[in-house]
């Protein structure tokens, strides 16, 4: 999946659970409604038999939960320990434990309370260990048993509920689904059925599976009628059989059900569109990454449990339906309905199922004997063509690259209007926004390279994701970091002219900010509710996750890297791994010195990155490693080291790759020799390590000599990073502000693309926060100080056509600024150009790149407002749609900001999915930003029933409504706020990190306000 991110990327938290204590059974006692005592739960499975499960998709408990179960057989009362750590993790809708500080001498008081905890710890073992011994064992106790039955939670209908763990058995495997569906887009209902046929894989009289929200209307299990139970609490049902199953036998349970198309964009849902007639149109879709798809059928939603599937939908006649898998026939049902069936399914997640039921139209290409379509509704049918272009080259490419042709004989792309993600790779049948797809007479080199990654992402994850999937979404990032990084090698391999690599460096600086927090999370980290598995889609899994992948290609070269990645995806194909999987691929094709799983573990299992600090005497250069958090003062651990695969290049030889000088800096600290005759060093070349370096006072004044006398001694992916690192540094008060406008001073000289684009990120988070506190004399000297870009001075004479997608990138942010900073020769000539392209009737093209900032010029007045609001409601191009939209809500009208505000949540005018990018858009002015915060307090249980809690969409929203803020009396405010929310997600991640921010911020201004009225 890719999350649509033209709103600032979420920055969220997560405390550190991989070394979080269990709770004890005290908390078990007053919270927990329920225990496993069934045979099954409890009875170890030989190692033997596990490994039998593999790779069919068991209930993945890790080694460490693995021992620990087994060690609960001979403990009697430890196991209770795991298991109330799962319960008390769902017993509360949103719970996350903090970890313990506490290492102080207790008092005497506590002491009595320990005592007593104790006490009551073994009385409560004692009774578990002799009082219920049936239930350890294989023979069981009789059900009648009371005291223990009420450990159970209740059924819906009264009954007890067999089963206790978020997580499914893994006694029963699905092996094959029929599934059968009639979706009614008067009604927006539905009515399905299933039969799903599972083997037993160990002796059981229980099935559990997931359900969400569905009204059961028959069931049977081997065609006899059967009682379901339903907890909904966990969105599971079960069934209870009279006899034990029996293992290796396949049984079926058949399921029919009704429910009603869901609102909320996710599960089986309705969407709408006004065609070019005025008319509303219908259409439903799916999108059940990561736990939606119990909503459109009852089924084993978790990603190991594949399977192949059957589908039928039942349509009117104006409709198509699609599915994963080509169409073998049409039925005719009679009343205008059809039936259209699909080809069976490849074994395969849950979450990749899906289908479509629109009026759509296509167009088709025959690729390397697949067939590859792009659908849209029929109005836009002729903005597919780049789509189809695009997708048929990058098919060509992955199959080559990793040696292993797409599996299906069809492949469709297609463009759903009001969709929430930016597009979802469900497995043959990827579904995009319209945004992310469709390019017109009107998208810019700049919308073809958003279009162009969102395909080569999903198109990647055909292979690592719905080929080899995770085990379970603790390991998100070894689909989504894979995909991420395979969507700009590929890019940089197929389409160079769409100059990536600027894209993907800038997305590195954005990963390690987000890093750097304390609240950000490890890489692989344990999750188990619903919550805590859709705060993974954040930019850690994505970007962090594409970064350290791009070090590790880098360390063990590029041939090296993708013998590995084939050796995974050959190994694994159609099974479940995780990370240690990878590495252990990546490790055979390597140099049998290279332990890839004990470097890459330093980077998965720890959050955060290490900060390399330089210490040169002479010939002697003294490194230190340590983790590098913005807010020392919280740092959590300062004892983290990593493998660094360390690189540097000096002035004596700094302009080709061989230059490069390699080491892995393992420890604390590490000595290297360099020339006397070296002026300066440079670390982490090309910026293609996941760490960040501080050269001391003289090794950056070195630099900095060096940079003013020619900009080129260093690729401009260095000189950017230099940027990064000392704005990093300096925020975390290690580097003087001073110090960071003394290197500034060298961008005089500077035009290239990444170096300008980040300082002018840097200054622009500093201009907004001063914006925000309304320091109008200083936010008008910081347009003046503008001034350091030479280069702006050229570009406010160039609003042309521009070839190349880095100079436009370029053009656009720094016109995008002045603009914005009310410069009067940039807002003059984006008046005339606007003038122009109205009275034309918009026949006069306006450069793509320049667009939106030509347009939110002209919003400012009244009468640009209203053209552009009915250019919004008729425009067919995705792309100036969504320009204009942005041009609409950086209005400077109270009036219209709430109106905006308000159209876009109740989806009336505007489209619900880009509430975040309209949030985001108000925000960045002064005046919507205390609206949109207004806004967001005000409509919290409404932003929650659309977008769920930890979705991205909220993560955007928290975050661009708060980053901003930078004194102590918004710093209460926000907390007051979220911790009045209670467990209705006031500990999200993504409010830890808000608070976090809020707080740097406060600690800049204290420190930086000064030398900043110096500078200006
Ligand atoms: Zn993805």
């Amino acid at each position: 999946m890719v999350p649509l991110t033209n709103s600032p990327l979420p920055r969220n938290m997560i405390e550190n659970s991989m070394f979080e204590e269990e709770p004890d059974v005290v908390d078990l006692a007053k919270e927990s409604p329920s225990y496993p005592i069934d045979s099954d739960d409890v009875v170890y499975e030989p190692r033997s038999s596990r490994l039998l499960v593999r790779g069919l998709g068991e209930n993945d408990l890790d080694e460490e939960e693995e021992d620990y179960e087994s060690s609960a057989r001979l403990l009697g009362m430890s196991f209770m320990n795991r298991s109330s750590s799962q319960r008390s993790a769902a017993a509360s809708s949103y719970t996350r434990q903090q970890p313990s500080n506490s290492c102080s001498v207790p008092s005497a008081k506590k002491m009595v309370v320990g005592i007593l905890v104790l006490v009551i710890i073994a009385f409560v073992a004692m009774f578990i260990y002799f009082v219920p011994r049936c239930t350890f064992s294989k023979d069981g106790c009789q059900k009648t048993n009371s005291s223990i039955e009420q450990l159970y939670p209740k059924a819906s209908n009264g009954e007890l509920f067999p089963w206790t763990g978020l997580r499914l058995p893994a006694s029963v495997h699905p092996v094959h689904y029929e599934i059968s569906l009639q979706p009614n887009l008067t009604a927006m209902t539905f009515q399905g059925s299933v039969a799903i046929s599972m083997v037993v894989l160990q002796e059981t009289n229980k099935i559990v599976l997931h359900s969400y929200d569905m009204k059961i209307i028959n069931s049977t299990f081997q065609d006899e009628k059967v009682n379901i139970l339903e907890y909904k609490p966990w969105q599971q049902i079960a069934i209870k059989v009279s006899k034990e199953l029996k293992k290796g036998e396949i049984y079926v349970l058949k399921i029919h059900y009704s429910a009603n198309l869901s609102n909320s964009y996710d599960g089986l849902y309705n969407s709408s569109y006004i065609d070019t007639n005025g008319k509303r149109r219908v259409l439903a879709a799916t999108q059940f990454e990561p736990l939606a798809a119990r909503k459109a059928f009852p089924c084993f939603d978790e990603p190991a449990f594949k399977a192949s599937f059957v589908i039928k939908i039942t349509r009117e006649a104006e409709y198509i339906s699609l599915s994963n898998m080509p169409k073998v026939k049409t039925t005719p049902l009679g009343d205008g309905l059809f039936e259209d069936e699909f080809e069976k399914s490849v074994n395969m997640s849950t979450y990749l199922v899906a289908f479509v039921v629109a009026n759509l139209s296509s167009v088709s290409k025959n690729v390397s004997n697949t067939l590859v379509s792009v659908y849209a509704v029929p109005d836009k049918k002729d903005q597919t063509h780049y789509a189809l272009e695009t997708v048929a080259k990058l098919l060509e490419f992955y199959n080559r690259f990793f040696e292993i042709t797409y599996p299906l004989s069809k492949l469709d792309l297609v463009g759903i209007p009001d969709f929430l993600a930016g597009a979802m790779e469900n497995w043959g049948l990827i579904t995009f926004r319209e945004t992310t797809l469709l390019i017109g007479d009107h998208s810019s080199p700049i919308d073809k390279q958003l279009v162009t990654s969102v395909i080569a992402h999903e198109l990647a994850h055909q292979w690592f994701g719905n080929l080899v999937t995770m085990r379970w979404w603790n390991d998100l990032w070894l689909n989504e970091g894979f995909a991420t990084y395979m969507q700009y090698m590929s890019i940089e391999e197929v389409f160079p002219e769409l100059d990536i690599d600027n894209e993907f460096l800038s997305v590195r600086f954005k990963a390690l900010a987000k890093d750097a927090l304390n609240s950000s999370h490890p890489l692989s980290t344990k999750v188990y509710t619903p919550e805590e598995v859709a705060e993974m889609f954040d930019s850690v899994s994505y970007e962090k996750g594409a970064s350290i992948l791009l070090m590790l290609k880098a360390t063990l070269s590029k041939v090296a890297f993708r013998k590995g990645v084939i050796e995974y995806l050959k190994r694994y194909r159609g099974l479940n791994t995780q990370s240690e999987d990878l590495w252990m691929s990546l490790s055979q094709v390597t140099n049998p010195h290279t332990d890839v799983a004990e470097m890459m573990n330093t980077w998965t299992v720890q959050k955060g990155f290490p900060l390399v600090t330089v210490n040169r005497t002479g010939i002697q250069v003294n490194l230190m490693q340590e983790h590098f958090v913005l807010n020392a003062d919280n740092a959590t651990d300062h004892s983290n080291l990593w493998h660094i695969p360390l690189t540097y290049v000096s002035d004596i030889c700094n302009n080709s790759s061989s230059c490069k000088q390699v080491f892995l800096f393992k420890d604390k600290t590490a000595t290297i020799e360099v020339s006397e005759k070296v002026k300066w060093l440079k670390f982490n070349y090309r910026s293609d390590g996941f760490y960040i370096v501080d050269y001391g006072e003289q090794g950056w004044r070195a630099l900095i000599i060096a940079l003013k006398e020619n900009v080129n001694v260093l690729p401009h992916e260095d000189r950017a990073a230099l940027i990064n690192n000392i704005f990093a540094l300096s925020r975390s008060d290690r580097v003087s502000f001073r110090q960071v406008l003394n290197l500034l001073v060298y961008l005089k000289n500077e035009t290239e693309t990444a170096p300008l684009t980040e300082a002018l990120t840097q200054l622009n988070h500093i201009f907004m926060l001063l914006d925000k506190r309304s320091d109008l004399l200083l936010v008008s000297r910081m347009t003046v100080g503008l001034n350091i870009f030479n280069l702006l001075v050229q570009i406010l004479q160039s609003w042309e056509e521009e070839s190349s997608v880095s100079k436009q990138a370029l053009r656009s942010a720094l016109l995008e600024t002045a603009c914005h900073l009310g410069r009067p020769n940039c807002t003059n000539q984006a008046n005339r150009l606007f003038v122009q392209w109205r009275t034309s009737n918009k026949t006069e093209h306006i450069p793509g790149d320049l667009l939106k900032t030509v347009l939110s010029v002209a919003a400012q007045t009244e009468k640009g407002w209203q053209v552009l609001l009915d250019t919004y409601k008729h425009s067919i191009y995705d792309s100036e749609k969504r320009k204009t939209l942005q041009a609409l809500a950086s209005t400077q009208d109270v009036r219209k900001i709430v109106w905006i505000l308000k159209a876009a949540l109740d989806g009336s005018e505007i489209q619900t999915p880009e509430l975040p990018l309209v949030i985001s858009t108000v925000c960045r002015h002064s005046a919507g930003y205390l609206h949109a915060w207004d806004f967001v307090k005000e409509n919290w249980d409404k932003l929650t029933q659309k977008f769920s809690i930890g979705s991205f969409p909220l993560q955007s929203i928290i975050m661009s409504t708060t980053s901003q803020f930078s004194t102590k009396t918004h710093l209460d405010e926000v907390e007051r706020f979220f911790g009045s929310l209670k467990e209705r997600g006031s500990k999200m991640r993504s409010v830890q990190e808000a608070i976090e921010t809020i707080k740097l911020n406060i600690q800049w201004m204290d420190r930086n306000l000064v030398t900043l009225w110096k500078w200006l």
